[in-house]
């Protein structure tokens, strides 16, 4: 049993803390809201009272918040995480941020002589209670294979993506690839209906022709072959518009440092961008289907 200190109990955040005191660890548990440190709470965690309360006795440190800054404050500085957390502790940040933060938190702990690595994940909010998540791990391989029993706790999936932030990377190239793949399957279905083809017979075609992808198969966004997905539930969420376009800027970001030309990538950024400013980004991401569709 290790001593947790579990910063950002949101959506992921509360199920991921959860899962490791399901897994036996005694978890110090803090976030700004305490409707969410209540919830953690009643899963078995203990209530910190501040991040640096949390930090008290933490062998591991995990964190779950929203963006890059939300990162960069709560780690570097004279208060922070690295300044304070005990020597020998291990830190490990799952939330999606851009690579630069990611990189510069963990040369920062390394300065620190502190282990530390980036851990974002797939799967969305069932996927972090049930502790079926995909992590994608960025760091050096003993700081991974530290901190490795603790994400097979949280996850089904964990991989070693190298080096400090290629964590970061992977999620961000997964995510933009999946938001061009649903962009082309919705053109793929609207056209098909347009031309007289209903929904189901074209995914009984092309789901095992080449045009098959995830996007299709597991989380079709024409409502009818995939039961399960939102299409069959007027696009309620699932994985947020909202949280699909923060990724696509991401990716954005990361193509400009590193000179990458991806226009597929620049364009559903613009689409995703316009469910925004439409006001409807709290739709699944699938909910494209609407704009391509004229129906938004
Ligand atoms: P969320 O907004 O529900 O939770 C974030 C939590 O962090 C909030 O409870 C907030 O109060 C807390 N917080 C913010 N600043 C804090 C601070 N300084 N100190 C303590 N607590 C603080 O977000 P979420 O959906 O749980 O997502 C978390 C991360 O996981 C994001 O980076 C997101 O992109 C990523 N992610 C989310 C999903 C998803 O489906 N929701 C899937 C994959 C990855």
């Amino acid at each position: 049993m290790s001593t947790i200190a579990f910063i950002g109990l949101g959506n992921m955040g509360g199920g991921m803390a959860a899962n490791l005191v399901k897994a036996g660890h005694d978890v110090r548990a803090f976030d700004l809201s305490t409707d969410a440190i209540a919830r953690a709470v009643e899963a078995g965690c203990r209530a910190a009272a501040s991040t640096l309360d949390a930090l008290e006795g933490a062998e591991i440190v995990v964190t779950m918040l929203p963006a890059g800054q939300h990162v960069r404050s709560i780690y570097l500085g004279g208060d922070g995480i690295i300044a304070n957390a005990r020597s020998g502790a291990l830190l490990i940040d799952s939330s999606t941020i851009d690579i630069e933060s990611a990189r510069a938190v963990i040369k920062a702990a390394f300065e620190r002589g502190l282990d530390m690595v980036d851990a974002p994940v797939s799967g969305g909010v069932t996927a972090a209670s049930a502790g079926t998540l995909t992590f994608m791990t960025g760091g050096t391989k003993s700081a991974f294979t530290k901190a490795q029993p603790y994400l097979e706790s949280m996850g089904k999936n964990v991989f070693h993506a190298g080096d400090a932030g290629n964590g970061q990377v992977a999620k961000v190239c997964n995510n933009m690839l999946l938001g061009i793949s649903m962009i082309g399957t919705c053109e793929a279905f609207a056209l098909a209906e347009k031309l007289g083809l209903d929904a189901q017979t074209f995914f009984d075609i092309s789901s095992t022709a080449s045009g098959q992808n995830w996007s299709m198969t597991s989380y079709c966004p024409a409502p009818g072959p995939v039961a399960t997905a939102p299409s069959n539930n007027d696009y309620q969420a699932g994985f947020t518009a909202a949280m699909m376009l923060k990724d696509m800027r991401l990716a954005q970001q990361a193509a400009a440092s590193a000179k990458a030309s991806t226009p597929l990538g620049a364009q559903a950024e613009a689409l995703y961008a316009l469910m925004e400013v439409a006001g409807k980004d709290d739709l699944d991401f699938s909910g494209i289907m609407k704009l391509i569709k004229g129906s938004l």
